[in-house]
């Protein structure tokens, strides 16, 4: 049986993080994979991560199961920094925590499913998951074009997508810092946005993973506060594996609500089930971490300050090459009004091979590249790269 598989593509990343490894050359730069690192090249864990796990070692009596909701104490800690101090519809949102983002991102069009719609609407390129996701649960995709020319979201695109689609279908959208792209909607798109689902009545799937890389936590939360406080319904899938660095601890959550308190546990109940099905209950240990912090004042003011200093590090590297100009054929002006880890050059296939040939400057074959993988270090051998690979 098992011999009748078909073969499957490696991790197109994973395959580039080995060829990375085996090159010796010593000025290599990794773009590729998605994760923060410092000026010196590093993704250290946070030092109000580090305080919070050793509270854990201290103070964690049980390891006994929670439940497939997980940590509830760490959903709701995490409300007030989503959602806002004064979110007028907090009562009609419920939460469950999830094995990262993923997981959030999974349950939610899992449920999406479950509920009934007909088909989830995906701003492309996205981040691959996203698609794979929906294919695996056989839910239909429809898309419609992110980027626009000069460097903004592609509202007409998403526009016509809206009028296109059923009302009893669903859109995603990335709440900021849009991966591959870096592209978010302004605050006026959001408005629009907001106004077309609900004139449709879509279902907003939302998925925030990226919260305080971009402008800070609160702008960041502006588009999808602005979504759910205007419409009856909504899934939120988010992410705490950026935001506390925490990416191999998986830790995320998925927040649904309801028109009215009295169809929460109801739509609860199916998340508590799907998640039964899937992973049974998500781990522990960096959901429980990032509950220390947030019950603890002093320990949050430390992890909004180191999550500070990693956006203002990501802005000055956007703002670096946005300096620049143009490098060859590419235009990186628009880097200094996108936001989070990504953007995409707009590199043919040779060209990005050439970079990593010619150059030890490693980025996916998409032409994303991890703004956090530049230094003021490499900067300049990456500018230079760029202008004889592309000019
Ligand atoms: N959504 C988006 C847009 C992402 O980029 C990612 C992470 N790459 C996720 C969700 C999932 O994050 P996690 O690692 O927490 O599963």
């Amino acid at each position: 049986m098992l011999a009748q598989l078909t073969q499957q593509p490696p991790d197109a990343l994973l395959a580039l993080i080995k060829l990375y490894s085996a090159d010796d050359r010593a000025d290599k730069i990794d773009l590729g994979v998605g994760v923060y690192r410092t000026g010196e090249g590093d993704t250290p864990v946070f030092t109000s991560i580090k305080k919070a796990e050793q509270m854990l070692v201290d103070r964690q009596d049980s390891k006994a199961y929670l439940g497939p909701e997980g940590d509830m104490a760490f959903v709701e800690a995490l409300k007030p920094i989503i959602f806002g101090k004064d979110f007028a519809r907090i009562d009609c949102i419920d939460g469950m925590q999830t094995p990262g983002g993923t997981g959030g991102v999974r349950l939610a069009a899992a449920l999406a499913k479950a509920a009934g719609v007909g088909r989830i609407w995906m701003g492309t390129p996205s981040w691959p998951n996203h698609a794979q996701i929906m294919k695996d649960l056989g839910v239909e995709v429809g898309t419609f074009n992110h980027a626009a020319e000069d460097g903004t979201a592609d509202m007409a695109a998403l526009r016509q997508a809206v009028a296109d689609a059923a009302p009893n279908d669903a859109i995603l959208l990335h709440g900021c810092c849009h991966n591959p792209t870096g592209i978010d909607y302004s605050p006026a798109d959001w408005k629009e946005i907001t106004g077309l689902l609900a004139d449709k009545g879509l279902l907003p799937i939302l998925d925030l993973a990226y919260q305080g890389l971009g402008d800070g936590l609160e702008d960041d939360a502006a588009g999808v506060r602005m979504v759910m406080e205007a419409l009856p319904e909504a899934l939120m899938a988010y992410s705490c594996d950026k935001n506390f660095g925490l990416y191999r601890d998986r830790v995320g959550a998925v927040y649904m609500m309801g028109e009215g308190a009295d169809c929460l546990p109801r739509i609860a109940s199916n998340g508590a089930a799907l998640a039964r099905a899937n992973w049974s209950m998500p781990p522990d240990h960096g959901a429980a971490a990032v509950r220390m912090i947030l019950e603890d004042e002093a320990l949050t003011k430390e992890w909004k300050d180191e999550l500070e200093s990693m956006r203002t590090r990501i802005n000055q590297v956007r703002a670096r090459l946005a300096e620049a100009g143009v490098a060859g054929s590419i235009d990186l002006r628009p880097l200094a009004d996108q936001r989070g880890l990504f953007a995409v050059l707009p590199l043919s296939k040779d060209q990005i091979a050439a970079m990593r040939s010619d150059h030890a400057i490693y980025m996916a074959g998409s032409g994303r590249i991890n703004i956090a993988g530049l230094t003021m270090g490499n900067i300049d051998k990456f500018i230079k790269a760029l202008t004889k690979v592309s000019g």
